[in-house]
């Protein structure tokens, strides 16, 4: 971490891989055009459904190769900011009472790319039933050993959950390094409650400094394979069945990226705009014919606070 805070994200270049060209992997269209090149990667935009994704590119098999002992180490060094963020990321959705009050909750709670565990953790010390699933190996043992929460050393298919079994569902900064994100929040849906919550948190490619960096926006590396704004993330989840609750940005300037009065601004500016760097959303699985709205177990989700720590956010 740089003084300022800033984190560097973590990228690899592609070594021993076969990169191959695939239809949209959104809504399977072959038609896109050239959106941004970098090293390592290109990325292409669907014609028919918007979606960004990197054309070609490497199978999930290979990618998840990329996640090792070196991606292992950067987590570790930086998952207290990350935690900070994914507290922030969580405030900012209406899932703070357990966070910040110590309410004491029953559900359970899954989170996909747990990384070293840290936010299933604090959510086990305030009552919540937690699982992590990590394909980083070394950081899901790291996660089981150090805080003793249980995490699935593998993809979210193949740790194969039972249906209906969680409250909420959660994936931070994870959704962009999927080859098939459809397949991936499908499953989500079916093993959540029907009632229950999704939360996703991603790069937002519609932000303000998406368009103005393009290929320098620091998300436009080689590990995303797929990149969504607002319009898109809210497609691929309701596709899948979910109903979009909200969805929340945040970021106007990267830490470092300019003066610091300029990024305060710009942080302030972007948020109520919808166009922050960031971009978080809570979807509901839909509460089945002859239920009640789920509620019971503990916890709502409520409208963030009007005064939001802007300083933390980039
Ligand atoms: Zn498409």
């Amino acid at each position: 971490m740089s003084d300022d805070g800033a984190v560097r994200t973590f990228s690899t270049v592609p070594g021993n891989e076969s990169p191959e060209r695939m239809p949209c992997p959104v809504c399977g269209t072959k038609d896109s055009s050239l959106l941004l090149r970098i090293p390592g990667a290109v990325f292409e935009r669907c014609r028919s459904c918007k979606v960004v994704f990197q054309n070609p590119r490497s199978s999930q098999e290979e990618l998840n190769q990329r996640y090792g002992r070196e991606y292992f180490e950067y987590e570790l060094e930086n998952e207290s900011q990350f935690y900070r963020l994914m507290q922030l990321a969580l405030h900012d959705i209406g899932f703070f009472p357990h966070i910040d009050r110590r309410e004491s909750a029953s559900g359970e709670f899954l989170d996909v790319g747990c990384a070293t565990g840290m936010l299933l953790e604090s959510l086990a010390d305030r009552g919540w039933s937690v699982q992590g699933v990590e394909v980083c190996r070394e950081s899901a043992e790291y996660g089981a050993q150090t805080r003793g929460v249980p995490i699935h050393a593998g993809t979210l298919e193949s740790a194969a959950f039972s249906a209906r079994r969680f409250t909420v569902v959660h994936a931070s900064h994870l959704i962009e390094h999927l080859t098939d994100p459809v397949g991936f929040v499908e499953e989500l849906y079916r093993i959540v409650i029907p009632g229950g919550y999704l939360i996703l948190t991603t790069p937002n490619i519609g932000g303000l400094q998406a368009r103005l960096l393009g290929e320098r926006w620091r998300s436009a590396i080689a590990d995303h394979i797929v990149l969504f704004r607002k319009y898109t993330l809210k497609q691929l989840v309701e596709r899948a069945g979910f109903r979009t609750e909200r969805i929340k940005t945040w970021g106007g300037l990267a830490a470092g990226a300019g003066p610091r009065f300029l990024k305060e601004i710009l942080d302030r500016l972007v948020k109520p705009v919808g166009i922050g760097d960031v971009m978080v959303l809570l979807a509901r699985r839909p509460p089945e014919e002859g239920e009640n709205e789920y509620a019971g177990r503990g916890f709502t989700f409520r409208n963030a606070r009007r005064r939001v720590r802007f300083e933390a956010h980039r």
